[in-house]
């Protein structure tokens, strides 16, 4: 099993002691805000930077991030750096600072209402606006800039991240043509003919072929890739080998499923101030119950959170034994406000909550608990561990961080998960209970099926599961990468 040591040592060995990895992304894994006067640091939420922090926290590299917090630039040095994790510091975090026009054009804008909507197809149409265009490509700038005099004279490698840097490797190689760039895509990438609608297509594929290395969670996104740039330009598509060749470089594309931290999870699952907040989960919940169904997502609507109250509600029709001791409880904190779709996604869910609730109410007791709060990474973990089955209802999503965790933190191996089939983890996790979230009476059939699965087969299916994550943890995902920057 890949620990952090074996991947030190992967690093140590293949990149040599003196390489240093150059690591971007959108999101700063570390953010330091304001509370009144007193300034505070967090760990930032999403699954990115949670699973690339313990990467970074084993090869001391550089980590060059968008500084968001209104406390960032009080703590940063002259070359906007600060050493990371504030209480523990293992390595280099760079900011980089944007305007508030370029965060709207560039990351409210471009990435968010453009290349997520048009990567996830879920039926929220993309807006392809020229200003968002603009601030977009002006950013991607901005970071290359930051990233270039971590590279010059050093002997060092750069791995992009994510949706909000595709022109990034263009900017790098340019000024750099010897350094070798790779990036990681989080999300799914569409087929052709999703894609094809989007004006600034060619930009962003040449973009991302400036690349020596790309990678996606699972093959078919490799697959829609590749064919993506068959249909879109003149390039070499080699199938063989999973490479491209275009304009004269050549860029392999390979997937790398990601996941946890497995074991620290576990430990920190099983460790006695958990077990102590699992007995008080009960009390800190309002209505009173005997199965508890859990979900943990950023409010977005790819993640089919509309739909899992609908199934909850489909459940409760199909099986009224259940009304009166079943509740689903959704957490999560809003995510990307500034944006309509966000805006109206939260006032659609409270609004069928409420009415769901109303329909069922009686005494103390109602179906859907609603928390749209941040809670602290142990309380996280004794949820999950609390949780009779978790629901993870994406309606599209490229891996789904969740599930995973909720599997490696069920130390008593009592839960089960109800996992969508159009989740990138439902390639990996066969044994839990899968569904197709838009399937109301099939989602409804699958919580039951869950609930009452005998507690025999749980067992063996979690220990299936927890075997799966194990051995294909966060540091083998990162061990792999690397591998294959090695050898380019
Ligand atoms: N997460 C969290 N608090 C929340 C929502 C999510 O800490 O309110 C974490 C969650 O534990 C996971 C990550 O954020 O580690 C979400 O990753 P996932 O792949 O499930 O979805 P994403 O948000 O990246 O689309």
């Amino acid at each position: 099993m890949w620990t952090k040591d074996s991947l030190k040592k992967v690093i140590q060995e293949k990149l040599g002691k003196d390489h240093k990895l150059i690591l971007a992304s959108n999101r700063e894994p570390y953010i330091h805000e304001y509370s009144g006067t007193k300034l505070n640091w967090s760990r930032a939420i999403s699954g990115l930077t949670i699973a690339l922090d313990p990467v970074m926290q084993t090869c001391n590299g550089i980590w060059v991030a968008h500084g968001s917090g209104d406390g960032d630039q009080a703590v940063v040095d002259k070359y906007d750096k600060i050493k990371v994790p504030p209480d523990k510091p293992r390595y280099t975090l760079k900011r980089v600072w944007l305007t508030k026009e370029e965060e709207d054009g560039y990351y409210n804008g471009y990435a968010n209402q453009a290349l997520w909507p048009l990567s996830h197809i879920v039926y929220q149409m993309p807006s392809f606006l020229p200003d968002h265009w603009e601030y977009y490509k002006k950013v991607n700038e901005r970071f290359a800039r930051a990233i270039l005099p971590e590279v010059k004279n050093q002997h060092a490698s750069v791995w992009l991240q994510d949706y909000h840097l595709t022109l990034c490797a263009r900017y790098i190689k340019e000024a750099s043509p010897d350094t070798k760039v790779s990036l990681f895509w989080h999300i799914p990438w569409p087929n052709p003919e999703a894609f094809r609608i989007c004006p600034q297509k060619k930009e962003i594929l040449e973009g991302l072929l400036a690349n020596d290395l790309l990678g996606f969670h699972i093959k078919y996104y490799c697959d829609n890739f590749m064919a993506t740039v068959k249909t879109e330009l003149e390039a070499k598509v080699d199938w063989e080998d999973f490479s491209i060749t275009y304009k004269g470089h050549k860029t392999l594309v390979k997937s790398f499923p990601i996941s946890v931290d497995a074991e620290g999870i576990a430990q920190l699952a099983s460790s006695a101030a958990a077990t102590k907040r699992v007995k008080n989960i009960p009390q800190e919940i309002d209505p009173v119950y005997k199965t508890m169904a859990l979900s943990i997502d950023r409010v977005d609507y790819t993640k089919g959170i509309i739909q899992k109250m609908k199934a909850v509600d489909r459940f409760l029709e199909k099986y009224p034994k259940y009304v009166g001791n079943f509740i689903y409880l959704q957490l999560g904190v809003l995510s990307r406000i500034r944006i309509k779709a966000y805006k109206q996604l939260i006032d659609d869910i409270q609004g069928l909550a409420g009415e769901i609730n109303w329909k069922y109410k009686s005494g103390a007791w109602y179906p859907i608990v609603l928390v749209n709060k941040r809670i602290d990474y142990l309380a996280q973990i004794s949820y999950y561990r609390a949780a009779d089955l978790c629901l993870v209802g994406s309606l599209h999503d490229g891996m789904n961080l969740v599930a995973k965790e909720y599997i490696m933190a069920n130390t008593d191996n009592r839960g089960m998960l109800v996992l969508s089939q159009f989740t990138g983890s439902a390639r990996e996790l066969k044994d839990a209970v899968l569904v197709n979230p838009y399937d109301l009476d099939g989602f409804a059939r699958g919580i039951r099926r869950a609930i009452e699965m005998s507690p025999q087969k749980k067992r063996e299916k979690l220990k299936k599961m927890k075997e799966v994550i194990g051995e294909n943890n966060i540091y083998y995902w990162a061990g792999q990468f690397i591998n294959e920057l090695v050898k380019l």
